[in-house]
């Protein structure tokens, strides 16, 4: 399934609403257009979910069968891996090799959880209690069930379409849920090929429903329906502070994977010439645009000049480009409203006396494109220091002791990853624990493994993903008494 073809089929998709167009970020130019499906079509999606969930068609599927469909899913995936590199790259602009890397790493999602298929157990109690009716002990068997959700709503944003996808599909059909997909407006093809590969790979109807519409429409519906369990939702901070409110009507469970600011910490004992490289990557790789990107910088005074001008000069030297243009190292953002959001936050710093050490304006030629751009002399009351920026512009202050770094890297109601580079083992454990974040990482950034689980700390969410938590996250826990 090519871009062309997706591009014909998301055409053919039912709607009720407004056309939404699909713009190449890199060209600028509109490539497709598709219907805003409506709360009309979520209401039958849901009523489909609902009946193969009660008809126990997967559900009900021995867990070493589901296995078996989820292994398929992913040898798909692999096989199709050039066309969901081609078709994520010509809707975001990301560069071509990392469209490439990420292929893989979606497949393995539907290993790893084949592999939790089954293993879905509860845990058995051996319980002696006279209840509160008789003071008379008796021996009874106590167990826990584990159960699937039900209908849950899968909501994801255009960072990563395909990453997003499957981390969220896969857990909940290892589960055995039935599920409304729906992709960010922004960024709906590739979810069209995915969703083909599951019925191939033998899902049964209704257990998987691809919803494609804004999120005011479309996921609203979805959040505030009253048939639907539970709703695992990657995205902003802002939109997930609505989906709670919207949640409350039935009061369905919430998984929020929400976003970031956050801190990377760099010691004076660092190998400096790898946390230079490692900072400056995880803030302007995909042009900022991912949730764990380090956009605050923190460098002990000592070494702090030579800091900043090793990230200025990663910066000054890195292509952005289109994915097909040679030797490119980042995409574009992904919209002209992003694009506008990104300058407003360096103009407003420029006008606030902030020092523009590298970049701080839009690249002169087609697409959406900022330069990588390195701020000092910010102080931690502005806006964009305190806000969730998503572009490639990172603000870099000094400190003098790990007190001092701990305290400025906390100091934010986000909570999603924090980095510390320092080659002293003591410090890096003391670090650890005092960093007020759900994913910590040392001497390393941009890294993750299915096996371990992810997710926010404070306003950066609820709950987590990956892992045995992210299997957890789609199903119930039942206890159960039988008296002997
Ligand atoms: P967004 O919150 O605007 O949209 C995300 C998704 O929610 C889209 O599918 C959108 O259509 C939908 N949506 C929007 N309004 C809705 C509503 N009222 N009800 C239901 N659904 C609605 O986010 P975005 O701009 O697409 O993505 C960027 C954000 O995602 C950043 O904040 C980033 O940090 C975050 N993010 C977080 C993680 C993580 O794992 N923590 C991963 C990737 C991205």
């Amino acid at each position: 399934m090519t871009l062309q073809s997706v591009l014909e089929d998301i055409q053919k998709r039912p709607g009720t609403g407004d056309l939404i167009p699909i713009i190449d970020p890199v060209s600028e130019e509109q490539i497709g257009e598709f219907t805003d499906c409506g709360p009309e079509f979520v209401d039958e999606a849901v009523a489909r979910a609902k009946s193969s969930f009660e008809a126990g068609v997967w559900s009900g599927m021995p867990g070493r069968e589901r296995a078996k469909i989820l292994w398929r899913i992913a040898d798909l995936i692999d096989e199709h891996a050039a066309d969901f590199a081609a078709i994520d790259s010509a809707n975001t602009g990301m560069m071509k090799r990392q469209s490439e890397l990420v292929v893989p790493t979606c497949a393995e999602f539907f290993r790893y959880y084949a592999g939790w298929c089954s293993k879905i157990n509860g845990t058995a109690y051996d319980i002696r209690t006279s209840g509160i009716a008789s003071d008379a002990y008796v021996d009874q068997h106590g167990y826990t069930l584990r159960e699937p959700y039900g209908v849950v709503g899968l909501i994801f944003p255009w960072n990563g379409p395909i990453f997003n996808a499957c981390a969220k599909i896969a857990p909940a059909l290892a589960a055995g849920c039935s599920s409304l997909v729906k992709p960010a407006e922004e960024t709906p093809l590739s979810a069209l090929l995915l969703d083909r590969l599951i019925h191939e790979a033998g899902v049964p109807e209704g257990v998987i429903n691809l919803i494609t519409g804004y999120g005011h429409t479309a996921g609203a519906a979805i959040t505030a329906h009253p048939d639907v369990e539970k709703v695992a939702f990657t995205g902003s901070t802002e939109v997930g502070k609505e989906i709670v409110k919207a949640s409350a009507g039935n009061l369905k469970k919430v998984m929020l994977e929400l976003g970031g600011k956050s801190p990377v910490l760099i010691f004076d004992d660092a190998d400096l010439d790898k946390a230079i490289f490692g900072a400056a990557m995880g803030i302007f790789i995909h042009s900022g645009q991912g949730c764990v990107c380090g956009s605050r910088i923190f460098v002990q005074r000592g070494v702090y000049e030579q800091v900043v001008e090793g990230i200025a000069g990663v910066a000054n030297f890195m292509k952005y480009g289109g994915p097909e243009e040679e030797g490119v190292m980042s995409g574009p953002l992904i919209s002209a409203k992003q694009l506008g959001r990104v300058l407003s936050f360096i103009d407003e710093g420029r006008s606030d006396g902030v020092e523009i050490v590298a970049g701080g304006y839009r690249l002169d030629r087609k697409g959406y494109f900022v330069h990588p751009t390195v701020l000092t002399n910010v102080d931690p009351g502005m806006r964009l220091y305190q806000q969730e920026i998503f572009g490639p512009v990172v603000s870099i202050l000094p400190f003098d002791t790990e007190d001092e770094a701990v305290a400025m890297a906390n100091d934010t109601s986000y909570g999603l990853a924090a980095t510390a580079w320092t080659t002293n083992v003591s410090r890096a454990h003391r670090i650890v624990k005092r960093l007020q974040a759900g994913s910590v990482q040392v001497n390393c950034q941009l890294v993750f493994d299915h096996d371990l689980p992810f997710g926010g700390y404070k306003q950066s969410g609820w709950g987590q993903e990956f892992g045995r938590e992210g299997l957890d996250a789609y199903l119930k826990n039942k206890s159960i008494i039988v008296q002997l």
